[in-house]
């Protein structure tokens, strides 16, 4: 039996464990990690595996706009999960994003993820996708940056974790990116292309991120209200899942941007095990600012007040609830310490709508009983 402090185990672990099931596996951006203790509950009681995730904007050596660095984040997180007895999660860091790929900026990720490794990750994604060579004459030419930077960082990592194993994620395709016909779809030779030379170069990710129509965050109508996000094209992805099991490359798929995806299409609809790592962010800051609206009104009134005010001249013509809603994120920073006083009652609030939500998102992702399987494995 190994130790049990309730810490985080390799992602590659959670992995393994479920290869072959129909599975997903959420990973939760908790931007405000009241929610944590929720989320943790819930997957103690339905035996599901679990993520905890921040994106680099959300969270790096100054404190992503959530306020966290990787030390505080992970703080939080074993707190949690500590707080509930839950043993079965990974803390993965999530867009680990690289825009140019000069050295400046790979010196700057180099000192992120030794930030990341000293805080005691298990599990990182590396997302050079935003490197994609529209001159390339052929997939590999289009695809030479982000296979170079994204080798470079995660042999970087490896060599940091001396030894201990880790998840590693990857991102071939932009999400959310669009031309005039709309959203760019990653192809299965690019998937493919992609992953044989990154094992090529002695990288093996566990998961792939790809292009598949989502989009980060909520969805908007022409008017600028929320709607359901029913963008996320199926049949392309299970196409791009076949195409890397035909080739015998054992990766899954990550399934960005679910929020505001019904869950009903996701239990029904998904291909379950050939994703199997589901993000879900937006979805629980909407669950604290919610359930503030309600328990801290002044707070709330506050955070409102101050978001409109910022990002209102950068959004001319956009309705009040619209630009509130794309920038609140940026409030939890500046609102940190209110936040994270607030009432004993509000904490609760929070903590039971994320617990419900969780076990709705372990259900439709099939992840009961997860855990135990991956619990073999360690033992
Ligand atoms: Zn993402």
């Amino acid at each position: 039996m190994r130790q049990n402090d309730y810490g985080p185990i390799p992602g590659s672990t959670i992995f393994r464990g479920i290869s072959g099931q129909k599975t997903i596996i959420m990973a939760a951006n908790t931007r405000i990690a009241t929610v944590a203790k929720g989320i943790f509950k819930a997957a103690k009681d339905t035996d599901s595996a679990v993520f905890m995730e921040l994106a680099r904007s959300e969270c790096d050596l100054k404190g992503g706009y959530t306020g966290l660095t990787p030390k505080d984040f992970s703080a939080k997180m074993r707190e949690a999960a500590k707080a509930v007895q839950f043993d079965t999660w990974a803390l993965h860091a999530d867009h680990i994003t690289i825009k140019t790929g000069d050295s400046s900026e790979i010196d700057g990720t180099k000192q992120l993820i030794d930030a990341q490794i000293s805080a005691g990750y298990t599990s990182f994604a590396i997302d050079a996708s935003h490197l994609f060579n529209f001159e390339g004459k052929n997939v590999r030419e289009e695809l030479d940056k982000n296979i170079r930077v994204t080798s470079d960082l995660a042999l970087y990592i490896k060599n940091r974790m001396k030894g201990k194993d880790f998840g590693l994620e990857v991102e071939v395709g932009e999400i959310g990116r669009k031309d005039n016909q709309g959203m760019i779809l990653t192809k299965p030779a690019e998937a493919v292309e992609f992953i044989t030379a990154l094992n090529t170069n002695g990288v093996y990710p566990q998961v792939l991120a790809i292009a598949n129509g989502s989009t980060h965050g909520h969805v908007y109508d022409e008017k600028g209200n929320v709607v359901e996000q029913l963008s996320i094209d199926i049949p392309q992805t299970k196409s791009v899942a076949k195409a890397l099991r035909e080739n015998n490359l054992h990766v899954g798929i990550a399934q960005h941007g679910i929020t505001g995806t019904p869950r009903d299409l996701i239990n029904q609809h998904f291909p379950k095990g050939d994703i199997i790592k589901g993000n879900v962010g937006t979805f629980w800051q909407d669950v604290v600012f919610n359930t503030m609206k309600v328990y801290e009104p002044a707070l709330y009134k506050n955070i409102q007040e101050w978001t409109l005010e910022k990002y209102r001249p950068a959004n001319p013509g956009k309705k009040d609830s619209q630009i509130f809603d794309g920038n609140c994120k940026f409030a939890i920073k500046e609102f940190f310490k209110e936040i994270y006083s607030v009432e004993e009652d509000t904490e609760q609030a929070i903590q039971a709508m994320a617990y419900a939500e969780s076990l709705v998102f372990f259900k439709a992702f099939s992840s009961y009983g997860s855990a135990t399987r991956i619990r073999k494995i360690l033992d």
